[in-house]
């Protein structure tokens, strides 16, 4: 039951000094006009105030739901920085020093993501390193299980470039640590974000000692890769492991996806670690996906179960998107009750517990007439 199992969450106030607005200017000149053209008008010929939506509430909103409605079994603690060492295992040194070359000003890295004030770079150092603090947690036996309230998020940054949203890849980094520090053999990283791993995947796209499992909405949806025949290069073919999926792909799809597809590669690849991009955004309020609470209960259940027959139970995830602040919350919630020990939910057909009840209270006036 719930409490059984101990989790350590980490939230960090120094994550929430990342405050991006959309209205710096973009570098450099053609790009700028390109994009603010984009931006402005969606291509619907309306003016469009657009908003950064990777923004501090993000994960304030989920710390506040566990101080309000707290779960047994999980523990709240502060994050880590990560060190330059820690960093370079994934990215480049070039693009390390241009991101602290930023540090104190605000400025567009790239087509679709800011860098903005002092805090943000130290946010970023702060999102990885923390990631790395959950995997020594689970390694050290302080905790059965461990889950980051990161951001920025990490999965679309690859080694030398930030993208959509993302400054460091803290997944990747965190999976070069345990290789590193604890000498773990083979780790699994599962991306359910709805959202392609773009960078995660490019970062080990020819390693075979870290297996990448992705399941996400199809291209030509953001950031347009994740084709099935991406499958891996040279030594690290055949540990890719790519599941386009249609928006309109919910709970059953996910779970048959995670039971017929990743169940038997992990039983293949025999992880020491199982580390998970847990986007929030393919719940249905995000409009990407059309997942609901109970499907993360359920995908979180068996990430739970292949953790621990292969790897001592060590789970640790760590937030990617998810743009709801209310249903981020929730999700992230619900993930985490399973973590500690919480029986997962059998997700069922939205809506035909509340038919059922209607059907009764209907029924029974038909019933008089006869
Ligand atoms: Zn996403």
């Amino acid at each position: 039951m719930t409490g059984d199992r101990d989790v350590l969450v980490i939230y960090d106030e120094r994550m929430l000094q990342h405050r991006p607005e959309a209205e710096e200017p973009f570098l450099p000149g053609r790009m700028n006009s390109r994009v603010r053209g984009i931006l402005d008008g969606l291509g619907l010929g309306v003016e469009a105030k657009w908003s950064y939506p990777e923004h501090p509430g993000r994960v304030t909103a989920v710390h506040d739901l566990l101080l309000a409605e707290p779960i047994p079994g999980v523990r709240l603690v502060p994050g880590e920085k990560a060190t330059l060492e820690q960093l370079q295992r994934v990215h480049t040194t070039s693009y390390i020093e241009s991101l602290h070359e930023l540090e104190g000003q605000q400025a567009w890295l790239d087509i679709d993501t800011t860098a903005i004030s002092a805090g943000s770079i130290e946010a970023a150092q702060v999102a990885a390193g923390s990631v790395i603090a959950a995997v020594d947690a689970v390694f050290e036996d302080k905790s059965d299980s461990a889950f980051v309230i990161c951001r920025p998020p990490g999965h679309h940054a690859n080694a030398v470039r930030a993208r959509g949203f993302c400054l460091f890849n803290n997944i990747a980094v965190g999976a070069a640590h345990a290789q590193a520090h604890w000498d773990a053999e083979r780790v699994l990283i599962v991306d359910w974000d709805a959202h392609h791993g773009n960078g995660t995947q490019d970062i080990f796209a020819a390693d075979p000692s870290v297996m990448f499992f992705d399941t996400h909405r199809a291209a030509p949806f953001y950031p347009g890769t994740g084709q099935l025949d991406e499958v891996g290069e040279g030594l690290g073919e055949g540990t890719t492991v790519n599941v386009p999926l249609p928006g309109d792909a919910g709970d059953r799809a996910m779970i048959m996806a995670f039971e017929r597809i990743l169940v038997p590669a992990v039983e293949w690849f025999k992880p020491d670690l199982i580390l998970v991009s847990a986007g929030m955004d393919a719940h249905i309020t995000e409009l990407c996906m059309a997942m609901t609470y109970d499907g993360y209960s359920a995908l979180t259940g068996i990430l739970q179960r292949l953790a621990d027959k292969h790897c001592k139970g060590r789970l640790v995830m760590a937030l990617e998107g998810g743009y709801n602040p209310d249903t981020l919350a929730k999700c992230t919630r619900a993930t985490l009750d399973v973590m500690a020990g919480g029986e997962p939910v059998e997700p069922r057909e939205p809506g035909m517990a509340e038919v059922a009840e209607i059907a009764d209270f209907h029924n029974s006036a038909f019933a008089d007439s006869e």
